[in-house]
């Protein structure tokens, strides 16, 4: 529909009489054109609506409107009232026949589906109309998805002066097109911008199938891709017109018996997966290798196989085996080899190595089979560097006599871990006093301690190459006698309260008591250390090394809050709008003007009136936390106001808001290198939290914000919703002891809450998803119970759109069971700067090992079109078990196995419930492609 090619009056309704008029005009070219126009800017309380005439749907799922329009300043208008507006609302409804009338459907919201409410954009064109100067903007809305026959558009106007001057309304479709040999069908556009209408392609006349399935998918924008397959021509024809046609060729038109001209069919679409490569040699050298092969016995039937190389590092101290690091190099490279022959250099020394061949052909994507693979182990043999510095030096518990210690792992171990060195002297003695003890462990009893001394620890690793440096120094402190013994009192009535509890449980309550006693019972002034002492390192430290502090062990919360958060005059700050709903009250931007400091922005988060004592503590915590870290990737705490009403915590202003709002407004607007400038941002952050121990248990693209420069924060360190037991958000489930956000959380979090960094690294993964498909929801409608399911089932969110395969795989070490196999942020970070250095390193787009370790959800759940038999499908699936269920109880079609219900699962006999689930979540797909094929046909 387009109102400028209307002829006569467009005659669309009004309500009320008062409100739109319709007015011929005249556009930009001078044509005559059919407006309406309102400006009852003087009279309060406006409400007028215009609505168009019936729309017929045609097939469309989703409707594009382009409106031009124009809107007066309220600035230009004299005397106006502030209730002037400069902004309009586009409304829809759906409705199978031709039926509205003056009053129905109502004038009101609600039948009427809202679209968005339009501003004036700032990019208008200006126009002289008779004189007048007037200023034409043009927008264009969509809304989707729409099923009925036809639709009303409505305009709503509450108080602007204004004038509709063209509607436009139309859909998206992609022309029907050859491409790879096949015929593609018209296609229209699906219901989300995002969606992807699958379409088949048939061969042109004279082409067979080479690689099936042949598709094309329709975009939002009308537009092909991923192309998928393909035809070419039939013996004896040759492409000719850029490949639209297959022509004979002449030799065989004019009647040559030449072999070329005899039609046999190809053996190229046989979809079998090659088996594994065969006498694999490994030649060591030091920290290289060499390693051969000989192609595999079965190659599938295609002359296409390709290697790839899997490498993982074993032994390395913590048992199981970790993929090899991104410093390791392949000569000619790792993935897609057409050789049978690779060179790796760059190895750790005297480490243990699994090399797994793989070999895949064009259709081992399409497998729902890992492919096959030969490996080798290895133990390169030349000593190497010495291990990095030990990072940290926990406190487990202390005695008057004794400090129990612990610490990491160095992150370049180097090799494999002999043992390490502690040196120990008094803090008031020199250091060459100092006593060397040695541990087998990462841990170490320090005995023969003076009571409340303060002792100065370092601690190094050794492997064949040699120690490594020491860690920085660490202060501890021994208990007092006095600090002791009133413990013992303490913990008398714990023992015998709760004899059968164990001696591991009472223990730790021991060293809670000491380490809340110790904070409370020093005298400030006393030392520099003792206030903090388990907690900062000396300071000629790196600040990297200081550890976060729970404001919860603080006895009194509020002293935590007074520790780590400035107290900020409320005479500085001043609130200038709402911007959104926090979990105690509103959100406020605003600026922040201290005495000797430029005014900045900021947001204000406010405690709203009538809160409890305990939700106050709860609210300021979060600033007790933030107040503790100093990174750009993390949100800048500039202080708290506690001192006067409403309570506020203010931080450094972020312009863009919240990540996954900003990417959904944003959707396909970035390179794929500010994305994964984005992702390093967050993991730069991450990689700090982890430095200082702080654990997030919530990284979701929903708690990062983002500045105008496009950083990326990471944000929200309340601890009240893992506290609280309020099922009012959906995202987060309640479990035992604390609330979950199920979707992000590694599996070990869900079910015995081990929230670790590794579980952040595993959350991490998903934002990595959330970031690559432009804030899409993480599975989808899958419910939080399938979620965990498919999880357990070693299922994995597949690669998003356009992701390159570099990204997605470390999607999936972020998203190993084992938590010791997920990379440090450390590595993430050093990952994705490679990435970033190296853009080729990008541009691969088929991840040809992902379905390696860890089938992926949709590629363990094949494409059914693919299949002509519910036999075939369950054969696919790995049920072929229960192909005569199915049989016998009528369910021979993939129409009624589409329909089938879990019920009708369980009927024809199937009693495990992981092959329901896995039924389930087949028949889910089918059904789910089913609709698009459907919606290609309507
Ligand atoms: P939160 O309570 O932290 O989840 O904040 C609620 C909402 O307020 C977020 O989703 C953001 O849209 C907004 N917001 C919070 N902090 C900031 C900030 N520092 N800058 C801009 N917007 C913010």
């Amino acid at each position: 529909m387009d109102s400028t090619t209307a002829t006569a009056e467009l005659g669309w309704t009004i309500y009320p009489s008062q409100g739109w008029e319709e007015v011929s005009g005249y556009d930009e070219n001078m044509n005559t054109i059919r407006t309406y126009q309102v400006c009852n800017v003087f009279n309060s309380n406006q409400n007028n609506w215009v609505r168009t005439k019936y729309i017929r749907r045609r097939g469309a799922q989703r409707i594009h409107v382009q409106i031009k329009f124009s809107v007066r300043d309220c600035s230009s208008l004299p005397n106006v009232p502030g209730s002037c507006k400069e902004t309009f609302n586009l409304y829809y409804f759906e409705s199978d026949s031709d039926t509205a009338s003056k009053s129905s459907p109502p004038w009101m919201e609600n039948p009427w589906v809202k679209v968005d409410t339009i501003a004036a954009d700032e990019s208008f064109s200006q126009v002289d109309l008779g004189g007048r100067i007037m200023k034409i903007n043009s927008e264009v809305r969509s809304f989707g998805p729409v099923s009925r026959t036809g639709f009303y558009l409505a305009f709503q106007d509450y108080g602007a002066c204004m004038s509709l001057i063209a509607v436009r309304v139309f859909y998206r479709k992609c022309p029907s097109i050859i491409q790879n040999g096949a015929v593609f069908p018209e296609t229209l556009s699906g219901a989300e911008s995002t969606s992807l209408v699958a379409a088949r392609g048939v061969c042109i006349p004279n082409g067979e199938e080479v690689d099936v399935p042949i598709k094309l998918y329709c975009n939002g924008d009308g537009e092909w891709m991923v192309p998928i397959g393909r035809c070419m021509c039939k013996a004896g024809y040759e492409a000719v017109d850029n490949g639209t046609t297959c022509r004979e060729k002449v030799a065989c038109r004019l009647g040559f018996q030449e072999p070329w001209c005899f039609h046999i069919p190809s053996l190229r679409h046989i979809k079998a997966v090659p088996s594994a490569p065969q006498n694999v040699i490994s030649i060591v050298n030091e920290t290289s290798l060499r390693l051969e092969w000989s192609p595999p016995q079965e190659g599938g039937g295609r002359e296409d196989v390709v290697y790839n190389i899997i490498c993982k590092s074993c032994g390395s101290g913590r048992g199981g085996c970790t993929r090899c690091g991104d410093n390791v190099q392949f000569v000619p490279r790792q993935l897609g080899l057409t050789d049978t022959h690779v060179h790796i250099s760059d190895l750790l020394a005297h480490t243990q190595y699994t090399l797994e061949i793989q070999a895949v052909n064009g259709v081992s994507d399409q497998s729902p089979y890992s492919p096959q693979y030969t490996s080798v182990n290895i133990t390169t043999n030349q000593a190497g560097e010495a291990p990095s510095a030990v990072s940290i030096i926990h406190q487990i518990s202390r005695t008057p006599s004794s400090i129990t210690l612990s610490w990491s792992q160095p992150d370049q171990p180097n090799g494999v871990i002999l043992d390490y060195e502690l040196q120990y002297y008094e803090k008031s003695q020199a250091e060459w006093n100092s006593t060397l003890t040695r541990s087998q462990t990462n841990t170490a009893i320090i005995r023969g301690l003076k009571p409340g001394t303060i002792y100065v620890f370092q601690v190094r690793a050794r492997t064949v190459a040699g120690f490594g440096r020491f860690s920085g120094k660490m202060y501890f402190q021994t208990m007092t006698e006095e600090e002791y013994n009133s413990t013992i009192q303490e913990k008398l009535p714990l023992i015998i309260g709760s004899a059968a509890a164990g001696v591991v449980f009472i223990i730790a309550i021991i060293v809670f008591i000491i380490v809340c006693r110790s904070r409370r019972g020093s005298d400030r002034t006393e030392s520099e250390y003792t206030d903090k002492l388990q907690h900062y390192t000396s300071g000629h430290m790196s600040p990297g090394m200081k550890i976060y502090i729970d404001p919860f062990t603080y006895e009194d919360p509020n002293e935590a809050v007074r520790e780590f958060a400035k107290e900020i005059d409320i005479s500085f700050v001043k609130i200038e709008q709402v911007i959104g709903a926090g979990e105690f009250g509103e959100v406020c931007s605003g600026n922040l003007r201290q005495p000797g400091k430029r005014e900045i922005l900021v947001a204000i988060k406010t405690l709203k009136a009538g809160y409890t004592e305990r939700q106050r503590r709860d609210f300021l915590s979060e600033a007790s936390i933030m107040g503790q870290f100093d990174h750009p990737n993390i949100i800048h705490l500039e202080g708290v106001v506690t001192k006067s009403s409403p309570v506020m915590i203010i931080t450094e202003f972020m312009e863009n808001g919240s990540l996954d709002s900003f990417l959904r407004q944003n959707d396909g607007q970035f390179t794929v290198i500010q994305l994964v400038g984005m992702l390093r941002g967050i993991a730069s952050g991450m990689k700090y939290l982890c430095d200082m121990n702080y654990v997030h248990r919530d990284l979701a693209a929903r708690n990062i914000l983002v500045n105008s420069n496009l950083v990326c924060k990471v944000s929200d360190f309340g601890l009240s919703r893992f506290l609280e037991d309020d099922t009012s958000d959906p995202t987060y489930t309640s479990a035992l002891g604390g609330k979950i956000p199920i979707r992000w959380t590694a599996p070990e979090a869900i079910q015995y809450r081990k929230f670790t960094s590794s579980s952040d690294c595993w959350s991490y993964g998903i934002v990595m998803w959330e970031v690559m498909s432009y804030g899409e929801r993480p599975y989808w409608d899958m419910s939080n119970q399938d979620v965990i399911n498919a999880i357990e089932q070693d299922y994995r969110l597949p690669p998003p759109m356009d992701c390159p395969s570099a990204l997605h795989q470390l999607m999936l070490d972020c998203w190993q069971k084992d938590r010791n196999n997920r990379p440090k942020f450390s590595q993430i970070v050093s990952t994705l700067d490679k990435m970033i250095r190296n853009p080729n390193s990008l541009k691969a787009m088929t991840p040809l090992s992902s379905s390696v370790h860890l089938p992926l959800l949709d590629r363990s759940i094949p494409d059914f079109s693919s299949f002509n038999t519910v036999d075939d499908w369950l054969d696919a699936i790995k049920m072929g078990q229960y192909k005569e269920n199915f049989t016998n109880e009528g369910f021979t079609s993939f129409d009624v196995v589409s329909q089938m219900t879990t019920e009708d699962i369980v009927r024809v006999g199937v009693t495990l419930a992981g092959h329901q689930k896995k039924i389930l979540n087949s028949i889910q797909s089918m059904r789910a492609q089913m609709n698009q094929i459907t919606s290609v046909e309507v």
